[in-house]
Order: C-alpha cells, then structure tokens, then sequence
C-alpha cells in the first residue's frame, strides 16, 4: 500500500469506519423532557402562556410538540454544560469548603443531611475491596484530606426549589458562602452558566434570562444575593482571566411577580377553557422575534385554532 492510499484511507475513504460514526450509533436519543412536571425557573422569562395551552392541543405530523425530543448534537452541547458544573462545584467549590448543598459519596451513596459545605475528608465507608486495610480506591483514603482540584469522592446533588403554590420547580446549583469567615460573610445563590463566543465576544454581559432566572433561585431560597458565574466552555482563545465572569445579581421581586402573573394567565385560561391572549410582541411583529421562532405560530395566529381546539380541553393539565 502506498503512502499515499494510507494517508487517504485514513481521511475516511472507509467511511463507516469512523469515531463519529460510532458515536453516534452508541447515542441513544434520550426521552423527551424528562423533568419534573410544573414550571421551571429556566423557562418562565420566556414562558407564553398561550403557547403552553396550545402545545397540549395542536399535533404536528401526528405528534404533540413536547414529544419531539432534542438531537444528538444538541444534547452534547448539554453534556458539556453538566460536566463544566459538576467540575467547578465537585473540584474546586466543593474542596474550597464554601459551597452549601447536599453531597454524595461516589463509594457507598451515602449522602450528607440538609445543606451543608462538603466534607473535608472521604466519607469513612466500608465497602468493595481493600489492600492491606486501606480501602482500594484513589483518592479514598478516609484520612487524606481533599485537596481543591482533586475530589473525586463527594459528588455535588443540585439544590432542589419549590414552590408548591405557584407548581414551579427546579434545581439550583448551591449556595456559595461569600467571604467565607469574614465579618461580611453572607450566603448568595450560585448560578453557573457555560458561556460560549456570542458571550464572551459580545463583551461578557449577562443575559436577562439568566438574572431572570436566578432572582426565582433567590426567592424560592430565601436569599437576598446571587452570583451568576460565567464559565468559558472553550473555543476562545483568551486569557485565564477571561475563563471566568461573576456578576452579582441584587433580588428584585419584579421578577418574581412577572413569573407569577403568566402562570396565573394560564391558570386562568385553562379555567375558563379560553386561550390565553397572543403575546403582545408576537401580535405586533407576527414576522420577525418570538414569533417567528415559535412552533406553533400558523396555529396561534389562526383564527379557527380556538374552536378547532376547545373540544379537547379535557387534555390541557392544570399546572
Ligand atoms: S406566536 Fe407568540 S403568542 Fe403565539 S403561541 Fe407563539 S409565542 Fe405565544
Ligand atoms: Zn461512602
């Protein structure tokens, strides 16, 4: 074989054989949402109530809009995004003794009570094999203290939210005690956020969602701060001190009260049977913005939606 049809072979003349390829095939489609039922703090920003009746009525090629699932590529996207949180908060937060949740011991499963920092030392569990009285695992000497950047035995379980009244729930990623043993320490809430090149070459601004979303952590939490931390999920070149952006967030109930007003609007309408009225934006500007974005526009701006869809009401959940 010639060098040259080995250099070819190997630019993928045998196309199947491929890490792609074989990515790809390994990758199941996860389920559709999966989440808990009620609202998410993620989504109410940007929460029409309307679309929300309407996506429990309206079919597209036989099937619902919330069955769709999301793609493999996108769900990568996601995985970047999980595995970013769980290093700051396992290898650095974590170690660092300043970050308040509930945490897992990677061995047993055993978890620690209420919300607490995580513990200094491996849990003292008495499981799987052992060498010479030690247990076998890296890392998992019950006497070793963890040192930051190196726990690989609590695993950080994301702070749950609720409000049982307005049915919304989430997961917050902890409490982050700032200023940790200073006369000004106070609890804030923690928001981490993957931050990608619109982010950080649009000159690092946060984006209204996400104080949006952390004001409902800090209402739910009972807490009067947030700090939203942008983490660089790379493919930027910058300096370290780019990796990284806190910005902190002060509470304002204007959030929480927006939130609020659009889950009464759908609550209302499922009450009445009557769709919530179009979003003021999508009524303007029924081309362009929202709208335009929205899956289920041909059927919100139609005027026969609404009485082609009342005979199904008895499916629309009352969240
Ligand atoms: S087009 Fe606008 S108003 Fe209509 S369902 Fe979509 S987001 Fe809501
Ligand atoms: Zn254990």
């Amino acid at each position: 074989m010639s060098l040259g049809s080995i250099i070819s072979s190997d630019r993928g003349e045998r196309a199947e054989l491929s890490i792609i390829k074989d990515l790809e095939k390994a990758m199941v489609r996860r389920p559709p949402d999966n989440r808990a039922r009620g609202w998410h703090p993620s989504q109410l920003m940007e929460m029409c109530p309307r679309y929300e009746v309407l996506r429990q009525l309206v079919t597209k090629d036989g099937k619902k809009i919330e069955d769709v699932g999301i793609d493999i590529r996108t769900q990568m996207i996601f995985d970047v995004g999980t595995a970013l949180h769980e290093w700051w908060q396992e290898k650095y937060f974590g170690p660092m003794g300043v970050l308040k949740g509930k945490w897992r011991c990677a061995r047993c499963g055993f978890k620690t009570d209420g919300m607490e920092t995580m513990p200094k030392y491996p849990h003292n569990c008495d499981v799987g094999p052992k060498i010479g009285g030690t247990p076998a695992l890296i890392d998992h000497n019950p006497k070793d203290k963890i040192k930051v950047g190196h726990n690989r035995t609590w695993k950080f379980d994301e702070v749950r939210v609720e409000s049982k009244k307005w049915g919304i729930v989430g997961h917050s990623d902890g409490i982050y005690i700032l200023g940790m043993g200073s006369l000004c320490e106070e609890d804030v809430v923690l928001d981490i956020k993957t931050a990608g090149p619109t982010f950080w070459n649009g000159g690092g601004r946060p984006y209204p969602s996400n104080i949006f979303q952390i004001n409902l952590y800090m209402w739910l939490l009972g807490l009067k701060k947030g700090i939203l931390l942008y983490v660089d999920k790379g493919g930027v070149d910058k300096s370290l001190s780019a990796m990284c952006k806190e910005v902190v967030v002060p509470y304002n109930d204007s959030h929480r009260k927006d939130a609020c007003m659009k889950i009464d609007a759908y609550r209302h309408a499922v009450a009445v049977k009557t769709l919530p009225p179009r979003m003021v934006t999508c009524e303007l500007r029924p081309n362009s913005g929202k709208a335009k974005g929205c899956p289920l526009k041909s059927a919100c701006l139609s005027d026969k939606t609404a009485c082609a869809v009342e005979k199904e009401w008895g499916t629309v959940e009352s969240l």
